[in-house]
C-alpha cells in the first residue's frame, strides 16, 4: 500500500478529530463514525463529544475517563457506554480497537486500530515519558507534537517530580501554599505529591472535589482532601498548614484572593512554558515551576525513533507550527516520512 493511500486510512480532520480507518474517530467530532473514542478530559479532547454522544454508537474510553466525563456533567446512555481497560481489545465491525496506558492525566491512553485489511493505525493522545507505552509496527502513527520545536525541551523534566515536592515542602514550613494548573494537572500533581510522601491536606473547589471522589472509587488514593466552603475547610485554613490547588486562569487574580487567617501564602503556578529553569522566583513568595504532562521535543523524537512507523502524522490541529515544523524534522532527520495535518505540506509522501 502507498503512503499516500495510508493517508486516506489515519488523518487528523479540519475540525480535530483523529480518523483511523472508517469506523473510529477520536478526541473530535467526525460525521458518520460509528465509535467515538476520548483519550483524556482535557478541553481539546473532547471536542464536538455532545454531539457523538447523540450521533455515535459508541463512546469509548478507559473507564476511569468515562466515570470523570460524568462528573464533569457529560451524560453517556449505558447502551453507547464503552468502558475499554488498557490493553483489552474489542472488535467494531472488523477493525480492532484497543487502549493503551499514556502517562498524562489520570486516566489518558492512547489508541491503537488493527484494521480489517491489516493496516495498523494509533494516536498517541497526549503524553509525555517514561510511563507510556510505545505503539511500535504501525504503518500511521499520530502524535501530539505540542512542543515540536527544538528549542523547547526541559532537561530535568525526568526530575521534576522531586523538584515540585521540595517546593512544596520548603512553602508549607512557612504557612500554606497554593498550586495553579490546569484540570487533570491539578489531579496528577495530587497523586504526585502524596507519591512523594507529601501529607498536607488539600483544599480544592468543588468541581475537583468531584473528580477525587472518581479517583478514589478507582482506587487511587489521594488522601485528606477538603472542599472549599465546607465546615472541615475553614478548620484547615485556620491551621495554616495545606495546600490548595486552584484554576491556572485565576494565576493573575493571586493577590486579590482572600487572605488565609493572616498567613501569608507561597503562590506556584505549573507551566510547561518554561524551557529556562526548573523554577523560577518571581517574589519572595511566588514562583514559577517548570512542570508539563507532554512530552517534550527530545521525548518526541525518541518516541518516534522507538516506533519508526512506515508513516508520521503530526496533529497540527493541536500542535500548530510546532507539529509542522517536528513533522520535517522527522522526515529529514530520522528519515521516516511525515507530515502535519490538517493543512499541513507532505514531506517525503
Ligand atoms: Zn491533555
Amino acid at each position: 500500500m502507498s503512503l499516500r493511500s495510508l493517508l486516506d486510512l489515519a488523518a487528523v480532520t479540519e475540525t480535530g478529530a483523529i480518523v483511523l480507518g472508517s469506523r473510529v474517530a477520536v478526541d473530535g467530532h467526525a460525521p458518520g463514525y460509528g465509535v467515538r473514542v476520548v483519550t483524556h478530559i482535557h478541553q481539546d479532547h473532547i471536542l464536538g463529544l455532545r454531539r457523538s454522544i447523540r450521533e455515535a454508537s459508541l463512546i469509548a474510553a478507559t473507564p476511569l475517563t468515562l466515570d470523570l466525563l460524568e462528573a464533569a456533567g457529560y451524560r453517556i446512555p449505558p447502551s453507547k457506554r464503552l468502558s475499554l481497560p488498557y490493553r483489552v481489545q474489542v472488535s467494531v465491525e472488523g477493525d480492532v480497537l484497543s487502549l493503551r496506558r499514556a502517562n498524562h492525566v489520570p486516566g489518558a491512553a492512547e489508541v491503537l486500530v488493527e484494521l480489517e485489511n491489516g493496516v495498523r493505525v494509533g494516536y498517541t493522545g497526549d503524553f509525555k515519558l517514561p510511563g507510556t507505552e510505545v505503539l511500535s509496527d504501525l504503518d500511521v502513527l499520530v502524535i501530539d507534537a505540542t512542543y515540536g520545536l527544538e528549542d523547547w525541551v526541559r532537561p530535568w523534566q525526568e526530575e521534576i517530580d522531586l523538584l515540585l515536592a521540595d517546593v512544596v515542602r520548603e512553602g508549607l514550613s512557612h504557612g500554606p501554599v497554593y498550586l495553579y494548573g490546569y484540570y487533570g494537572k491539578i489531579e496528577e500533581i495530587m497523586l504526585l505529591l502524596r507519591n512523594q510522601g507529601v501529607d498536607a491536606p488539600f483544599l480544592v473547589n468543588q468541581r475537583v472535589g468531584r473528580s477525587v471522589e472518581v479517583l478514589e472509587r478507582h482506587g487511587y488514593r489521594v488522601g485528606d482532601v477538603v472542599v472549599e466552603g465546607t465546615r472541615e475547610a475553614v478548620e484547615v485554613k485556620r491551621s495554616g498548614w495545606y495546600i490548595g490547588f486552584r484554576h491556572y486562569s485565576s494565576w493573575r487574580r493571586r493577590r486579590s484572593l482572600p487572605g488565609e487567617n493572616g498567613a501569608r501564602p507561597v503562590h506556584v503556578l505549573l507551566t510547561g512554558w518554561e524551557f529556562r529553569e526548573p523554577f523560577r522566583r518571581l517574589g519572595p513568595r511566588e514562583l514559577v515551576v517548570s512542570f508539563s504532562d507532554h512530552a517534550d521535543f527530545r521525548q518526541l523524537v525518541s518516541y518516534v525513533e522507538e516506533a519508526r512507523p512506515r508513516l508520521l502524522v503530526a496533529d497540527s490541529y493541536r500542535g500548530g507550527r510546532a507539529a509542522a515544523y517536528f513533522a520535517s524534522y522527522v522526515s529529514k532527520r530520522l528519515g521516516i516520512p511525515a507530515v502535519a495535518l490538517p493543512g499541513g505540506g507532505v514531506d517525503g509522501v
